[in-house]
């Protein structure tokens, strides 16, 4: 009987090619799937369209009568492009999205029907929200969760359903997913950064994050990822020994993209252009059947939406050309493993980047205010920085020398770093006016090199300045964008309005604007010295320096996510208005909750694989072996030792293999058992990292060895070179 694994090789290797038509030009099939500006001008009246423009411009409310209109626009649009159903579309605290289709369908007697969609439909929904993580907010408030329509993400057709972007919130306002706050956050630091551009231009009454991400994930062969219980449950390898080559010879990087899967990333991208996911890049990355996936940036809201909905559509895609994609962070041991990088800026309704060095001496004051001012609340919030990004999978990448360390740092260059120290020089009080335009001139003459800065930049660094954007690269590739994006936008407004406090009151004490800006950035400049780091994070020499400079290194989520509780986290997040005390607590105990449960599965999965598939094909290798010794014995007699050394060598090998894995296992159910009688969550979170989790590697440790003794023709399990070289 075959193995699965060599069933799956089998059919992998029969794999029919697909290949794709020649795909439309992407310009005109652009956003043909969403319910845009063109569709809305087509479908909706004069007034409902103005009604959601205003909504989206400016943040006003949407009339009842109104919705009802806008519905039955989006509605007879949905139809006419085949839909039959409708779904408020939602990012609970899972992690995915989640979905309830209803059909338009409505029967009204006499066995008559018609095709139904209200604006109460529309604008609120009722899902069963008991089953989604609220970290205890609706115990509290006994109160059933609702989703409300979010207006500035616009609708679209995923297949035959109707997707309307909505909050999820419990009765009683709490926020119960990740885009109320995001929204939230967005729209303080809208008010924030919009009062300190007017120092600058008082024209600009808007200012928007925009945020780019970049998607790494794996590809490995449908067939190959399902013979694998590890995959199948916990979204990466557990167990599986490095392959003779690996990344060693960096010739997966940006080299030629295989032929299957170049059709599946056309495939995908065809999708993304009818839903206006505006894709533009893909290369091969790192490590073998590694790629990355990124767009043109768009406002952080949309942003997110579109990268969910991405990773949505590339999982049912992959479908299509029997590949599974790995969004986990770490997929394979001995291999890089994938992030997200979220490229963060902000943007005026004047069409000015405020994270853009200018042209002239006041656009770069402008430049430098809010680059400083960035720098300043990454200083003054780094823990709350690496707590956004911090996950149980996302621990096996932080700090493997791959990714950016678990020290939060950020990286600007020489060019800025040399301009931000001449600031620091100034002398206190009012600059003379050659010291003036000296700095001010100091960046425009810098520009051609501040560019060049950004293709020479240090991949070793979490958050990186560059040239017109903060580049955090922690973030992992499995995260939803919104949660770090929250904090950033959080901080920089928090930084923003003091910054604003500051040179108000200088300017009252009659400073001029321009001095007065000087002297405060002077200040927080010197204040943020110990974040800017420029050398190698990976080093040793950076863990001992960060220590010095009293920066945290929280190693592992758990660890990480306590910030997340503290008493100036809620104090921030209520100062702002963007989260309460019970949303703040919630969203740490669903953390630290979720930690425990991944780690949890994985132990079961490992447990699982290493005493049903590991350990009985290693006592059927042995007893090939122990035969194979008595065949010997019986034709050498008292002489087969001679002929019999490696077999003997190898089974004694095997025993002591299998009993270490035994123990392994026996221990760590023991461990797990302890952990599960925790009551409090995050004690319990800690418990499974510190004491069940350390079994992981010396369980794998001893399976690897196994792997490498025993017969490859009754391994069960696919293996490292199956899985990472099959294209
Ligand atoms: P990398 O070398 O890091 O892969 P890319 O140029 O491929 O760089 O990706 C940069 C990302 O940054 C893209 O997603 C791009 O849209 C985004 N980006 C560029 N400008 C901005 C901006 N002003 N705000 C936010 N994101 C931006
Ligand atoms: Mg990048």
């Amino acid at each position: 009987m075959a193995t699965l694994r060599f069933q799956a090789l089998k059919e992998s290797s029969n794999r029919e090619r697909i290949s794709v038509n020649e795909a439309p030009r992407r310009s005109e099939i652009f956003g043909k799937n969403v319910f845009n500006e063109l569709a809305m001008r087509q479908y909706l009246t004069k007034d409902s369209f103005n009604g959601v423009k205003d909504a989206i411009d400016k943040g006003l409310k949407i009339e009842r009568n109104l919705a009802d209109h806008i519905s039955t626009g989006m509605k007879e649009w949905a139809i006419a492009k085949g839909a039959t159903h409708y779904t408020h579309w939602f990012q609970p605290l899972t992690g995915t999205t989640a979905e309830k289709h209803d059909a338009f369908f409505e029967t009204v007697g006499d066995g008559m029907a018609i095709e139904k969609f209200g604006g109460g439909a529309l604008v609120q929904q009722e899902p069963d929200a008991s089953s989604f993580p609220n970290g205890g907010i609706r115990n509290t408030f006994e109160a059933r969760g609702y989703t409300a329509w979010d207006p500035t993400s616009p609708a679209f057709l995923l297949g035959t359903t109707l997707c309307i972007p909505t909050v999820f919130v419990s009765y009683t306002g709490e926020a119960l997913d990740y885009k109320t706050p995001l929204l939230r956050s967005l729209q303080v630091l809208d008010q924030s950064a919009t009062e300190v551009a007017k120092y600058f231009d008082k024209k600009v009454t808007k200012t928007v994050a925009t945020l780019g991400w970049e998607q790494e994930y794996f590809l490995v062969d449908k067939s190959l990822a399902n013979s694998r219980p590890d995959i199948t449950l916990a979204g990466r390898t557990l167990i599986g020994h490095s392959p003779a080559k690996g990344q060693q010879l960096d010739d997966h990087y940006f080299g030629s993209i295989p032929r299957r899967v170049l059709d599946f990333m056309r495939d995908l991208e065809n999708e993304c252009m009818l839903l206006g996911v505006p894709v533009k890049t893909r290369h091969n990355e790192v490590a073998p059947n590694q790629f990355e996936l990124a767009p043109i940036f768009e406002e952080a809201n949309l942003a997110v939406d579109h990268n969910l909905l991405l990773m949505d559509v590339m999982e049912k895609v992959a479908e299509r050309h029997y590949f599974k994609v790995l969004f986990h962070e770490k997929p394979f041991a001995g291999v890089n493993g994938s992030g997200k990088h979220n490229n963060w800026s902000l943007s005026t309704d004047t069409g000015v980047n405020l994270l853009s060095p200018g042209s002239t001496p006041m656009k770069n004051l402008q430049f430098l205010t809010f680059f400083v001012n960035t720098i300043k609340a990454v200083n003054d919030n780094e823990e709350l920085i690496r707590a956004s990004i911090a996950s149980a999978s996302n621990d096996h990448r932080l700090g493997a020398n791959e990714a950016p360390p678990a020290i939060i740092s950020v990286f600007i260059g020489s060019q800025l770093t040399e301009v931000l120290d001449e600031l620091e020089k100034v002398t206190n009080g009012k600059l003379s006016p050659q010291e003036k335009t000296e700095l001010k001139l100091n960046v425009v003459g810098k520009i051609p090199e501040i560019l060049l800065d950004n293709t020479d930049r240090n991949r070793t660094s979490p958050f990186a300045f560059t040239g017109n954007k903060f580049e955090f690269r922690a973030v992992g590739s499995l995260a939803n964008c919104a949660n770090p994006m929250t904090v950033l936008n959080a901080i920089v407004a928090k930084q923003l309005n003091e910054f604003k406090a500051e040179v108000d009151a200088l300017i009252k004490k009659k400073m001029k604007k321009d001095d007065a800006i000087f002297n405060v950035l002077r200040e927080y400049i010197k204040d943020s010295r110990r974040i800017r780091f420029e050398g190698d994070g990976y080093g040793e020499a950076w863990e001992k320096e960060a220590k010095k400079r009293k920066l945290s290194n929280n190693k592992t989520a758990p660890e990480a996510l306590k910030v997340k509780k503290a008493a100036s986290t809620i104090k921030l997040y209520e100062d702002l208005g963007i989260m309460n005390k019970v949303e703040v607590l919630a969203r740490h105990e669903i953390a630290v909750e979720e930690y425990a449960m991944r780690i949890q599965i994985e132990g079961r999965v490992l447990g699982d694989i290493a005493r049903n598939h590991v350990i009985p094909t290693a006592i059927k290798y042995q007893n090939i072996l122990i035969k194979n010794v008595k065949g010997l014995k019986e034709i050498f007699g008292a002489e087969f030792k001679k002929y019999a050394q490696e077999q003997l060598s190898l089974i004694e090998q095997i025993s002591t293999h299998i009993e270490k894995i035994n123990s392994g296992i026996t221990d760590m159910i023991e461990e797990r058992k302890k952990a599960n009688k925790i009551m409090d969550s995050e004690k319990r979170a800690f418990a499974y990292c510190d004491n069940v989790k350390p079994y992981f590697e010396v369980i794998r440790y001893h399976c690897d060895k196994l792997e490498l003794l025993v017969d490859d023709e009754i391994w069960p399990l696919t293996k490292y070179r199956e899985l990472l070289f099959t294209k």
